[in-house]
């Protein structure tokens, strides 16, 4: 436990040392030292050169490879479904290809359809600043925040639509259209028989009213709507349908890694093994609440030796990050052992090596439309401790696979009650798991998109 001086407010020396630190981090160069006191782990570490670069992507798994995990019946049951489809082709249209959970699953998902003679197209729509300005901040109305939509706001909203529109072309039998971002492109849908289906990501339990009602009308013209969760449904007067998020077992970002491998990530960022790892691993975004954590985690740090870890970057279509990402300096100020890693998208492996070597993962977010870090941290049967909103109950069952909390202080409680309790730990960790394997993984998510295509087809 540390004592309460630790904690003391930087000093001026200390504080231009953390801010060359952080520059660092942020252009991946390391900064010349600054004379005085050294500068502070906890305010930006430089990240290693080689990871400013994304790797090469390694080739997608085939479905074969799926065997050791879901067993042949389920490998067998998807070939039977995409028989009657084959030939049958889909596009998939969203707004980054780089970044966040649904960048995640179209990168899987896309060649998993291929291989079972599914051809399906991805693409992304283009936009300015003001574009993602305005999408980021439909995004944050539609989880309910105070938005005031004017005239301008709407304007930039279709015009990109628009140009997207007339540069792309839809010649695929399903076109599936994921968030607000893209939704004005069903204007695009011709009258042949083409099905058009809108999948959202987000939670739209209590939207802006301003913003849904500008959005609804779009919505309305698709052949169905997809969510994340049974609260996430509107009213509307076409099918809904539940689709889970899901992971990719045999990713960067999940598959099994030897402890080497862990060891030797956490010792590029200056993690210690031998004390207890608490992770959050999210972009910078106020509704990932990372200041939450770091509040949570000193109030537990009275009573619980730990090390805080925040892993996270800016997705392509967020210009918030980098702001929620000073609160969460500011947050952290001079704690050693907070670790604040700003992170290229492409650090699956080091997500990955991170994750793994945590003692517990949080997600402590205040909106989230499913959560796949919650997914990916009960893949590697960690104990999680994850804000009870949007999709996360799906995935946590409290005090089965994991610990829900809605607080600063709950969330300090449970840091401090799993650390102290490992065979409990141990055991929501390994439940969660069963629950990934059973319910999240890609495999069942090709199942759904399969069987969906079937129904519309019949329909
Ligand atoms: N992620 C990442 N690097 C980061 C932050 C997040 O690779 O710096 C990944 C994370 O591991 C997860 C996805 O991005 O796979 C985030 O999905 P989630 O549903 O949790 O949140 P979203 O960002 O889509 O709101």
């Amino acid at each position: 436990m540390k004592s309460q001086e630790q904690y003391a407010e930087p000093t001026a020396d200390e504080s231009v040392a953390s801010r060359s630190q952080e520059k660092a981090a942020v252009l991946g160069t390391a900064a010349p030292a600054a004379a005085g006191p050294p500068p502070s782990r906890g305010n930006g570490r430089p990240i290693p050169a080689k990871l400013l670069t994304p790797p090469a992507p390694p080739p997608p798994p085939h479905l074969e490879d799926y065997l050791p995990i879901i067993g042949q019946p389920q490998i067998n049951a998807l070939r039977f479904l995409a028989r009657e489809l084959k030939g049958k082709t889909l596009k998939m249209v969203n707004s980054t290809a780089v970044g966040g959970g649904v960048a995640e699953i179209l990168n899987r998902l896309v060649p998993l359809l291929g291989e079972l003679e599914v051809p399906a197209h991805w693409d992304v729509i283009t936009g300015g600043n003001d574009f993602f300005e305005v999408t980021k901040a439909f995004h944050n109305a539609l989880h309910g925040a105070p938005y005031e939509l004017n005239q301008q706001a709407r304007e930039i909203f279709l015009m990109y639509n628009e140009q997207n529109r007339e540069r792309m072309r839809f010649e695929e039998e399903l076109v599936v259209i994921h968030d607000p971002q893209p939704v004005a492109l069903i204007r695009a849908r011709s009258s042949d028989s083409a099905h058009w289906v809108w999948r959202c990501h987000i939670d739209l339990s209590n939207p802006n009213p301003e913003v849904w009602e500008f959005l609804r009308p779009f919505v309305e013209q698709y052949d169905a709507a997809i969510f994340s969760s049974q609260s996430f449904a509107r009213h509307l007067p076409t099918p809904q349908y539940l689709f889970y998020p899901c992971i990719d077992p045999l990713s960067e970002k999940n598959k099994e890694i030897d402890d080497q491998e862990v060891q030797k990530v956490c010792e590029e960022f200056g993690i210690d093994r031998s004390r207890p790892i608490v992770t959050q691993v999210s972009r910078f975004d106020r509704l990932k609440d990372p200041v939450g954590v770091v509040k949570a985690y000193k109030l537990a740090k009275k009573y619980v030796d730990c090390q805080l870890v925040l892993a996270g970057g800016g997705a392509t279509d967020d210009p918030e990050g980098a702001v929620v990402l000073q609160e969460v300096r500011e947050a952290a100020g001079s704690d050693p052992d907070i670790i604040i890693l700003d992170l290229p998208p492409w650090c699956a492996h080091e997500i990955n090596a991170i994750q793994c070597a945590s003692t517990l993962i949080i997600q402590k977010s205040i909106k989230e439309g499913f959560g796949l870090t919650v997914t990916e941290a009960l893949w590697k049967a960690k104990p999680t401790i994850a804000g009870a909103v949007g999709g996360i109950p799906n995935q946590v069952i409290h005090k089965l696979t994991g610990v829900l909390v809605h607080s600063v202080e709950g969330c300090a409680f449970q840091i401090r009650y799993l650390l102290t309790h490992p065979e409990f730990a141990r055991r929501i960790g390994q439940n969660g798991r069963e629950h990934v394997k059973e319910n999240f993984l890609i495999t069942t998510n090709v199942k759904r998109w399969l069987l969906l295509f079937r129904i519309l087809n019949k329909a």
